[in-house]
C-alpha cells in the first residue's frame, strides 16, 4: 500500500477528536471491523460487574432492589440511551431482547390502529423483525405488506396500520430516509416503527425531531452493551397513555406489589416493561454507556464517514478495477452517497467465504454474510484511520492470493 496513503491515515489519525476514546476500550493488535455485530469490550466493564456480582448480589442480595437501583434500571438505562437516538428523557425502557421488543411494538401501533388491517414491514428487513412481524399479523388478522422502502409510498393507504423499517439496511449498510419516511407513514395516517440496531451510536438518529412513533434497537452492536445485553423500545410521549403492551407483564403494572389480578398499566416508558429484567446483563450496559459521556454523535457520524471512505479509497486504489465498478470482482453494495450510507461498507464478492476467512487468519476481523457478501463495520469510537488502511491491505493481498472460483 502507498506511503501517501499511510501518511494520510497518520495525518487524519492525528486530527481526530475521538482518537483518545480507543483507549477506554480492551483491544489488541488486531483490526476490528466487526462492532457493527459485537461491539467492543469497554475496559472498566469487568470490574464494575464483578461488583454487581460479588456485592450487589452476593452481599445486599434481595435489598439491591432497592439499595443498588435495580428496580428503576430499565428506565434509567434508558435515559442514557435516550441522547444518543435524540430523545427526550422518560421514553426510553431497556429490557429483553431485539425480537421481543420487536413483537411489543409492531404489536401495540397496530392496537393504536384499530379497523386496519395492513403490517408494511421492508422487504429485505433483517430477518427476525419479518418473522415477528407475521406473526403479529396471524395474531390480529392483520396481512403482511413486504416493501422495498424506497416504493414505500405505493403501498401506503388507509388499510395501513404499522410500518417497520430498518434505519441502516443489517446486509448492504443503505440508509434509509427516515423523516421523510416516517412523514410519509404518518401523512397516511399510520404509526411508524423503526429499528436502529444499525444507526444507533453510529449516526444521528432525532427520533423526537422527526416525531417517529415508536423504535427498537439492541444495545450489544455499537453501543458495546455486551453479548445478548437487553434491546431498547422508544415509546414516544404522545403515546405512552395509549400505548397497549402485548405483553403486559408485572413489570409494566401501576403497583407491581399490590399483585393484583388484573393489569393496570404504569405510566410513562415503563409500560414497554415485562418482567424481571436480565440484571447483570442491563448493568453490564450501564456501565459501558459511560464511554458515550462527552461524545457528540455528529463528531461520530463524521468520523464513521470518513473511516469508510477512505476505506474505499484504499481499496479503490490498490483493487484491479477498483471496488465500485460494475464486473470488477469486488462489487460495492453500499450506497456512495453519505445521506445513504450507515457505518459499515458491504462488498459482494464470488469468493468472499475465502475472503474472509484468510482476513480473519490476518488479523482482519469482518464478517461474512453468505453467500457472498463481505462487511467492515466502522466504529468510530475505537476505529483508527491507520487500521482501515491496513484492512484495505489486507483486502488487497487476499484478493491476489484467493484465486477465482475459490469457494472456502
Ligand atoms: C442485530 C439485529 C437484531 C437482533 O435481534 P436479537 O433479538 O437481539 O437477536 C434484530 N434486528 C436487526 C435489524 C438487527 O440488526
Amino acid at each position: 500500500m502507498s506511503e501517501a496513503l499511510k501518511q494520510k491515515a497518520a495525518a487524519a489519525d492525528a486530527a481526530d477528536v475521538l482518537s483518545s476514546r480507543r483507549e477506554l476500550f480492551s483491544l489488541d493488535d488486531g483490526i476490528y471491523l466487526d462492532g457493527n455485530s459485537l461491539g467492543a469490550l469497554p475496559a472498566h466493564v469487568p470490574a464494575r460487574v464483578a461488583d454487581v456480582v460479588q456485592r450487589q448480589w452476593g452481599e445486599l442480595r434481595i435489598r439491591s432492589w432497592d439499595e443498588s437501583g435495580w428496580w428503576t434500571a430499565p428506565e434509567r438505562v434508558g435515559d442514557r440511551i435516550a441522547p444518543l437516538v435524540g430523545a427526550a428523557p422518560g421514553q426510553l425502557v431497556v429490557g429483553d431482547s431485539t425480537s421481543v421488543n420487536v413483537f411489543k411494538a409492531v404489536a401495540a401501533g397496530a392496537r393504536l390502529r384499530p379497523g386496519r388491517t395492513e403490517i408494511v414491514v421492508d422487504a429485505t428487513t433483517f430477518p427476525t423483525d419479518g418473522y415477528i412481524a407475521a406473526s403479529v399479523a396471524r395474531m390480529t388478522g392483520c396481512t403482511i405488506v413486504p416493501v422495498d422502502p424506497g416504493a414505500l409510498a405505493s403501498v401506503l393507504g388507509p388499510a395501513t396500520a404499522v410500518v417497520l423499517l430498518n434505519h441502516v439496511d443489517f446486509r448492504t449498510g443503505r440508509l434509509h430516509d427516515l423523516p421523510s419516511l416516517t412523514a410519509a407513514i404518518q401523512g397516511a395516517g399510520a404509526v411508524a416503527v423503526w429499528d436502529l440496531c444499525h444507526s444507533a451510536g453510529a449516526l444521528p438518529v432525532d427520533l423526537d425531531a422527526h416525531g417517529v412513533d415508536l423504535a427498537i434497537g439492541c444495545t450489544y452492536k455499537y453501543l458495546n452493551g455486551g453479548p445478548g445485553s437487553p434491546a431498547y423500545i422508544y415509546i414516544a410521549e404522545r403515546h405512552q397513555g395509549a400505548f397497549d403492551s402485548p405483553l403486559p407483564g408485572w413489570h409494566s403494572h401501576v403497583d407491581p406489589f399490590a399483585m393484583a389480578p388484573d393489569h393496570i398499566p404504569g405510566q410513562g416508558a415503563v409500560r414497554g416493561r415485562v418482567g424481571t429484567p436480565a440484571i447483570l446483563s442491563l448493568l453490564a450496559l450501564e456501565a459501558a454507556l459511560e464511554v458515550w459521556d462527552g461524545v457528540s454523535i455528529d463528531s461520530v457520524r463524521a468520523k464513521s464517514l470518513a473511516l469508510s471512505d477512505f476505506f474505499l479509497e484504499c481499496a479503490d486504489a490498490q483493487v484491479a478495477g477498483g471496488v465500485r465498478g460494475p464486473g470488477s470482482r469486488v462489487s460495492l453494495l453500499t450506497p456512495v452517497a453519505h445521506g445513504e450510507r450507515g457505518s459499515q461498507l458491504a462488498l459482494r464478492c464470488a469468493e468472499a467465504p475465502a475472503v474472509m476467512g484468510r482476513l480473519i487468519e490476518r488479523g482482519v476481523v469482518g464478517d461474512l454474510r453468505r453467500p457472498d457478501v463481505l462487511r467492515f463495520g466502522f466504529t468510530p469510537l475505537y476505529t483508527s484511520f491507520a487500521e482501515v488502511e491496513r484492512a484495505a491491505a489486507a483486502l488487497v493481498e487476499v484478493l491476489a492470493e484467493v484465486p477465482r472460483g475459490t469457494l472456502a
